[in-house]
Formats: C-alpha cells, sequence, structure tokens
C-alpha cells in the first residue's frame, strides 16, 4: 500500500501548506481531511440544514457526493458538480464546521472515506493531514507528526492569510473553533510515538525540512 505521512495539529500551524509541500517534494498525493469536513458543512448549509440538528445532518449524508483531488498541485474540492474549493474557506462554512464534524456518524463516513482514497492514490505515497489522522484514520502510518506553533504565531499566520476580517475576528474564531474540536478530537499534545514538530520558530523551509 502506499506510504501514509500522517499530519496533525491546530488551525494556523502550518499544516496544510507544509503538508502540500512535502507531497509536492515526495511526488506523493496529498489529501485535505480538513477540505472534506468542510465541503460537508457547505452541503448542509446549501441544502438550508440546521448544523445543529444532528439527525439531519446524519440524513444528509448519503447524498453528500464529494470529490477531492489528491494531487498537491492542484486540491479542488467539487461536491456534486459544483466546485467548492473556494467557498469552503469561507467564514460561514468555518463558522459551522465544527459542529457538523462533531457528529460520531459523519467522522464514521468520512473516516472511511479517507482510508479508500489513501489506499487507492496512484503514487508511492501519501501525506494526509488533519486533526485525527495520527490517532483514528492512520494509527499504523509509517509517519507521523503532530505539527504545532505558539498561539500567538498561530494567529499571526491566519490572520496574514485572511485579509476581509479584523486580527481581532481572525483570533476570536480561530480561538473557538478550536475549543470546539478539541472536545471532539485531540489534537494539541502528540498521541504515543508521535513526533512534535514545532514551528513556532521555523520558517516554510525549515518547517518542510524537520518534517
Ligand atoms: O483543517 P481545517 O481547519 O480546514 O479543518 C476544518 C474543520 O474540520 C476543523 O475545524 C474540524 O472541525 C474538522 N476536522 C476534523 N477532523 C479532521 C480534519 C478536520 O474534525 N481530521
Amino acid at each position: 500500500h502506499p506510504l501514509v505521512v500522517a499530519i496533525d495539529g491546530p488551525a494556523g500551524s502550518g499544516k496544510s501548506s507544509v503538508s502540500r509541500a512535502v507531497a509536492r517534494r515526495l511526488g506523493y498525493g496529498y489529501l485535505d481531511t480538513g477540505a472534506a469536513y468542510r465541503a460537508l458543512a457547505w452541503f448542509v448549509r446549501d441544502r438550508a440544514i440546521d448544523p445543529a440538528d444532528t439527525d439531519a445532518v446524519i440524513g444528509a449524508l448519503p447524498s453528500f457526493d464529494y470529490a477531492i483531488g489528491t494531487d498537491p498541485d492542484d486540491p479542488a474540492v467539487s461536491v456534486g458538480a459544483v466546485d467548492v474549493t473556494e467557498a469552503i474557506r469561507e467564514p460561514a462554512v468555518s463558522a459551522i464546521v465544527s459542529a457538523v464534524a462533531r457528529v460520531p456518524a459523519v467522522r464514521a463516513h468520512l473516516t472511511a472515506l479517507f482510508r479508500s482514497i489513501a489506499a487507492g492514490v496512484d503514487r508511492p505515497g501519501i501525506v494526509v493531514e488533519g486533526r485525527d489522522i495520527t490517532t483514528v484514520v492512520a494509527p499504523e502510518a509509517e509517519v507521523r507528526i503532530l505539527l504545532t506553533a505558539s498561539e500567538q504565531a498561530r494567529m499571526a499566520r491566519r490572520s496574514a492569510e485572511i485579509s476581509t476580517q479584523s486580527a481581532q475576528t481572525v483570533a476570536d474564531q480561530l480561538r473557538s473553533r478550536d475549543r470546539a474540536d478539541s472536545q471532539v478530537v485531540e489534537f494539541m499534545s502528540a498521541a504515543d510515538g508521535v513526533n512534535t514538530v514545532d514551528s513556532t520558530h521555523l520558517d516554510f523551509e525549515q518547517t518542510i525540512g524537520a518534517v
């Protein structure tokens, strides 16, 4: 089976850009599992389903038809015929994704899809990133990394990426999403056998090198 590099970490840790760059250099595939949770949140919103209505969210799963690219140069995401690559990054989606992701049936459904995508990639390996890859999705991965950074560094990086909102708003939203997500999966500290890479004082190149 393809070699798996599992990378977990909180928002703003540099996880996505580092994971993509590592995949590109190794000639591996790349899977952004957060993008799949975001695509489901987008779908729930598009269908006007209340994200807090667990039964309605579960009821929508069979018709959630999404495709996620594993090419690190083009990680496009679509739901049905709609390209949602950009739309899933919008604040309205970020605001409800944790509520959707906390439903156990949702996690089981997506975890099964992630495993089949990883097993079927037509490259020698795949970098899979998220919150529970090292612990739940691929605990047997050959490489398991927790990518961390101080809260201050994470907030600064994320607010540099988002120009449409104030630094304070971005920080508040990030903190509340981390808090909600931490209740569902542990990604702030490394599980047994997981290597921690702290990028607080590393630049992009140095972080890629460490991974
Ligand atoms: O990585 P990103 O911040 O885009 O992930 C969006 C959301 O998807 C997270 O806030 C979390 O609620 C959910 N998620 C998850 N498990 C993963 C990846 C993401 O619950 N493995």
